[in-house]
C-alpha cells in the first residue's frame, strides 16, 4: 500500500515512516496539514496516519478535506493524537477518521493497524470494481453487447450539451430490421436472434471510433454520430444498410429474399438547432417513411433534406 504519514514532529514522523516501511509498504511524509493534503491529492495514497495537531491544515481538516475529495477509492485514516481525551478521539471519527493511536506512537500498534487497512481497504477495492462492472452490465444490452437505451439517453444528453455550447453537428439514425415478425415466425426465435446479432456487429464495424451504437428495443438501433452532418450520415448509413444486405441472410419474407433493415435519419446541423427529443422523432418520422416507401432504404428527415444539397 501507498501510506501518507503527516505530522509536524521530526522524531514522531521519523518513527511512523519505519514502522511504515517495515510493515512492507511505500512511506510518503509531509511536515505539516497543508503539504499532506497536496501530496494526497498528487499520490491517491491508501492510508493517511496523520498528526491531530499541525501547523496549516490540523488532522481534522485533512481528514474532512479527504472524505469530502473521494469518489469511488476509500482512504483509511489512522488519526494520532497526543491527547487521546475521549473528545478528541470522536471528534476524529466524526470527522472521518478510520481508527486512532496515541502518541507517544509504538511501532508495533501502527503495524497491527495497517493490517486493518490493508483488509479494508481492498474490500473497498472490490466493492469499486463491482460497481463499475454493475454500471456497465446495467447500459449493456446483453444478446448484442451493444449498448442500451439507458446508455443511449445518457450519450445523447451529453452529446446534444457538447454540440449546443460548441456549435458543433451530429447526426441521430434509427435503423429497424424489415419484416422481423416473420423472420421469427418462418426462422424461429433462436435464428432471429443471431439475426440480431450480426445486424447489430454489422452496424457496429463501420464508421468512426466515436460514433455510438446502442439497441434501442426489439429489432431496432440507434446511432449517435458526433461531427456528422446530413451528407456523412448518409453516406455512413448507406454503407451499414449494404453491409447488412450482403450477410446474405435468407429471409423469404423479404422481397429481395435476404434480410434487410431501414433506416431515418435527422441531423443537429446548422439552420436546424433543435432538441435531441425532437431529432430522435424525426429520425423515427424518416424511418416510418422508409418502411412505407418498401423498405430495405434510408429515408432523411424533411426538415433537414435540404442542407444535403446545401
Ligand atoms: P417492419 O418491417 O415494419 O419493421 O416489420 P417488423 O415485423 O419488423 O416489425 P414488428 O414491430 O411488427 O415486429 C418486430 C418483431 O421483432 C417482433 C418481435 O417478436 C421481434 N423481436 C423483438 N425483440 C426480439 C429479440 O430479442 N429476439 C428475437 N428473435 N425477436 C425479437
Ligand atoms: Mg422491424
Ligand atoms: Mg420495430
Amino acid at each position: 500500500m501507498k501510506v501518507l504519514v503527516a505530522d509536524d514532529d521530526f522524531g514522531s514522523r521519523l518513527v511512523a515512516q519505519a514502522a511504515v516501511e517495515q510493515s512492507g509498504h511505500d512511506c510518503i511524509v509531509a511536515a505539516d496539514g497543508t503539504s499532506a493534503w497536496e501530496l494526497y491529492q498528487r499520490n491517491r495514497p491508501e492510508v493517511v496516519v496523520t498528526d491531530l495537531m499541525m501547523p496549516g491544515l490540523d488532522g481534522l481538516d485533512l481528514c474532512r478535506a479527504i472524505r469530502s475529495a473521494e469518489e469511488d477509492s476509500y482512504t483509511y485514516l489512522v488519526l494520532v493524537t497526543s491527547k487521546d481525551s475521549h473528545a478528541d478521539v470522536v471528534a476524529g471519527m466524526e470527522a472521518g477518521a478510520d481508527d486512532y493511536v496515541a502518541k507517544p506512537l509504538d511501532p508495533f500498534t501502527l503495524h497491527t493497524r495497517l493490517l486493518v487497512a490493508q483488509r479494508v481497504t481492498s474490500l473497498h477495492a472490490d466493492l469499486a470494481r463491482y460497481r463499475e462492472a454493475l454500471a456497465e452490465q446495467a447500459r449493456t444490452d446483453p444478446l448484442t453487447k451493444l449498448h442500451n437505451r439507458l446508455k443511449l439517453a445518457e450519450d445523447l444528453e451529453e452529446l446534444h450539451d457538447r454540440s449546443a455550447r460548441y456549435g458543433t453537428d451530429y447526426s441521430v439514425a434509427i435503423c429497424d430490421v424489415d419484416n422481423f415478425k416473420s423472420y421469427n415466425d418462418l426462422y424461429g426465435h433462436q435464428a432471429g436472434d443471431a439475426a440480431l446479432q450480426a445486424v447489430a456487429n454489422s452496424l457496429a464495424s463501420e464508421g468512426r471510433k466515436s460514433d455510438g451504437i446502442y439497441r434501442f428495443g426489439g429489432e431496432e438501433f440507434v446511432l449517435l454520430l458526433p461531427g456528422q452532418r446530413v451528407t456523412g450520415a448518409e453516406t455512413r448509413l448507406l454503407r451499414a444498410l449494404e453491409s447488412i444486405r450482403s450477410l446474405d441472410i435468407a429471409h423469404s419474407g423479404n422481397p429481395s429474399g435476404t434480410l434487410t433493415v431501414c433506416a431515418g435519419v435527422s441531423a443537429y446541423v446548422s439552420g436546424h438547432r433543435v432538441s435531441s427529443e425532437r431529432l430522435l422523432k424525426e429520425a423515427d418520422m424518416a424511418l416510418y417513411s422508409a418502411k412505407n416507401a418498401g423498405r430495405n432504404r434510408l429515408e432523411i428527415a424533411p426538415e433537414v433534406r435540404h442542407i444535403v444539397r446545401s
